[in-house]
This record gives structure tokens, sequence and C-alpha cells, in this order.
């Protein structure tokens, strides 16, 4: 696409923008000191959905109005109610239905599949992560070898970016499993980097993890509703996510899991165990024996929260109105204006360190300029009323999310980031 540094030119793409009506189906923070809101931060908390109300009132008017029978007897019956996300996970993951769920939040979900897929032997039991893992997954890793009696420093490896870069290389991770392949029984990876934004090749590290007898586990807290998957055939043996970042269902809403079909009605290994899990037609003749549930159902242990599962429900919905392949080509064109502008009018200042030719609709922007604070502009932006975060130690992440953000949003965000340079002076 031919970009132009003017008003018009995005004021003229948003007309074109056959997205561009789903903004009006989201709530955006209030102006503040007359400027409207730039709102880039939906890779850490998508907006909310109006339907979100909607939806979770109606559960509410339930529980009041049929208490108890509210289980089986409305409209949106809370026995079957996670099924109602299984159809927009799996179209989002590229699963079958059987092999996604809704349960938990996304750090509990990673320990419950490790339970059934971390099997470690006295030989082999190590895992891979990468080496800018999101804490709360390198804290799982190392309390799960722990929990196996193994030494958590010793039994944690990391494909790490080559000196002087931030991306990560398959190749590498091939040579780490070449070189200790045989000690290692899981690689627990993300789909997508949270802080360069880089989009791994997630068939590739399946592949290379099956080659090596490895596990494999995909954390896709930031690929789902950001990147198109094809996890059936790309075959991890569990994948997790949560559904507030680019799904937009809310602080703490109920995540997802997926589950490889291979691994149904198999002996190999052990599932934890609860009445969720167990087969719903006999579920509650309270037997003493445990008859498991088929699919991915088998891994839930306990009835949903059903509030926090009802914004997933509206905003999958949302999701379902869409082309995913139209989402990821709006991605491509919007957040390409964002980097071109920043090539344009900031060369020698700030860069983006978010591979070009691997990412979603997110930038990891960088200042290159010793004469500009990163913090202080991060700050002077935030004065502006534009949203994205500071994640440590360097990075200002902004991700224009096709679903809702225009192109005149980052056509502004240039604005007031030029402008917000001005007032963050090093010293
Ligand atoms: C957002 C995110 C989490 C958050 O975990 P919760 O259990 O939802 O609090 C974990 N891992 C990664 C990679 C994330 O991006």
């Amino acid at each position: 696409m031919n970009y132009e540094d003017r008003h018009e030119f995005a004021a003229s793409l948003d007309r074109e923008d056959p997205l561009a009506p789903f903004r009006d189906r989201f709530h955006f923070p209030r102006a503040r000191h007359d400027y409207s809101p730039i709102y880039l931060c939906g890779n850490s908390l998508g907006l909310q959905p109006l339907l979100a109300k909607t939806y979770v009132q109606r559960e509410l008017t339930n529980w009041a109005d049929f208490a108890v029978d509210g289980h089986f007897h409305s409209d949106t019956p809370w026995i079957s109610y996670h099924r109602r996300a299984a159809g927009g996970f799996a179209e989002l993951t590229g699963a079958k239905t059987s092999e996604v769920v809704a349960m938990n939040t996304l750090t509990v979900n990673l320990h419950i599949l490790m339970a059934s897929f971390y099997r470690p032997t006295e030989n082999r039991y190590k895992i891979v992560i990468e080496s800018q893992a999101f804490p709360s997954d390198r804290y799982v890793a190392a309390s799960q070898l722990r929990m196996h009696g193994f030494d958590a420093h010793e039994g944690l490896l990391e494909w790490t970016p080559r000196e002087g870069e931030t991306a990560l290389h398959l190749s590498d991770l091939e040579n780490l499993l070449a070189r200790d392949g045989d000690s290692i029984a899981l690689l627990l990876l993300p789909g997508v980097q949270y802080y360069t934004g880089q989009v791994l090749d997630m068939a590739g590290i399946c592949e290379l993890g099956r080659n090596a007898g490895c596990a494999v586990g995909l954390d896709l807290a930031h690929a789902i509703g950001n990147v198109e998957m094809s996890l059936h055939d790309w075959a991890p043996d569990f994948a997790a996510w949560c559904t507030y970042k680019y799904l937009n269902a809310g602080p703490g809403a109920i995540a997802g899991a997926f589950i490889h079909e291979r691994h149904f009605g198999s002996k190999d290994f052990e599932t934890l165990h609860g009445w969720w899990g167990h087969d719903e037609a006999t579920r509650f003749k309270m037997e003493k024996t445990f008859t498991p549930a088929g699919g991915a159902e088998l891994w839930q242990m306990s009835n949903p929260p059903i509030l926090a599962l009802a914004p997933v429900i509206a905003a999958l919905e949302i999701f379902s109105a869409v082309e995913l392949t139209a989402l990821t080509k709006k991605a491509a064109t919007l957040t390409g204006y964002l980097e071109w502008l920043i090539r344009k009018r900031f060369a020698g200042q700030i860069e983006s360190i978010t591979p070009e030719h691997a990412r979603g609709c997110q930038l990891s922007l960088v200042v290159s300029d010793q004469s500009i604070n990163p913090r202080t502009l991060f700050e002077q932006l935030c004065q502006r009323n534009v949203t994205g975060d500071w994640r440590e130690p360097d990075v200002i992440r902004v991700a224009p999310v096709p679903l809702y953000n225009s192109y005149m949003d980052v056509f502004e965000f240039a604005n007031r980031l030029q402008e917000a340079i001005k007032f963050s002076p090093a010293s």
C-alpha cells in the first residue's frame, strides 16, 4: 500500500474499511483534558463489547427468575453454557469443537494441562521456555519442575534470541533440541511473544517438538483473535489462552484450552478430575466411580462461573460476525500504516523491534534517541490520553486492533507522539 502522511488520507482509509462499523460495538474510555481516547492496548485488555452487559444481565435475570432451575430451564441453561464458547474457540484456533473448552483462567489451565502432559522421567524431564517468557509461564514451568522433584534452575532450558537481536530463530530451537532433546519432556512456548510481538512459527515448533519426542504446549494469550491458527493440523498436545486480550471478554474472564483429539480416551496419562469432567449423561447419578466426559470437557473440573463466562460468549459473537482473514488483512495495513508513520516521522528517534514479516497487530517501540527519556515519553503519551503500555526494561507496546481501531487512531497517535517527544528530554 502507498501510505500518505495526511489527515485526509487516514480518513479515506476509514471510509473504505469494511470493518469500520465494528468500532460502534465497543465502549471506548472517556475523553480526558480535551483529548479523545487513542486506545492501543487491546493486547493487554480488550475494550468492552456493548453486548457484554446484556449477556451478563441476562444471566443475573435468569438467576433471579429461575434460581436453581436456571441450570436446566432457562433459554440459556447453565448445564451446557460453556459449550456456547466452543464454536468460537474452535474457529479462532483452527480446532475441532470437541478439542476446545472454556474453563478457569490461563495460568490455571497451563498447570492443569501440564498435570496431564508434562510427564517427566528420570532422564527426560526438562522444560523449554523462551528466555523472555511471560513471568507467569516461567513460574508455571519452574514450579512444575519442583513439584516433580527436579531442580527448577537446572531443568529449565531457554530458547534465546541471538546476541544483539530480539527475535527468536526457529533454527536455534532446532539446535537446542538436537543437543538436549533426549532430556526434554516439554516445550512450553507462546504463539506470539508478548514483549516483541513476534509471531512464532507454531507449526514449526510443533513439528520440531514431536520429532524430538517432546510434548508441546502453546500459550496463545497474544495469538488468539490476532493471528490465524490451525491447531488441529499443527497438533500440539495442548494449548491455552486467556480471553481478555484480543478477545475482549473482560478482566479475569473465563479462559480457553485445547487438547488434541489424539489424546482422547488415552490411558497414557492421568487427568485431574472433578464432577464437570464426568460424562454429563450420568453426572447427577452421583456415582462413586468416575466416567470420563468425551473430548476436552474431561479437563473441566467445576461447574463454570457463569457470570465470568457470559462476556466471553458476547465477545465471541462479535468474532463470529467477521472473517478472521478480513481481520488479519486489516491488521497488516493498519499496523503497516503505524510502522510507516514511525519510520517517516521518527527515524533515528523511535523504532519498532517487532519483526515486520512475523507480527500480528502489535508494535513494540523502543526509543533510540539518547536525548529522549523513554519513561517520560510514555507518561507524556498517557497525559494525551494515549493508552499503550510500558514493559520493562524499555518497550512501549502499542496495538492497533483491527476490530475497533481506525486508521485515524493511528494517524492521531503519530501526532500525539510528536507532541509528547517535545516534553520528554533526557536528563
Ligand atoms: C496475559 C498472559 C498471561 C496472563 O495469565 P492469567 O492467568 O490470565 O493471569 C499469561 N501468559 C502469557 C504469555 C500472557 O500473555
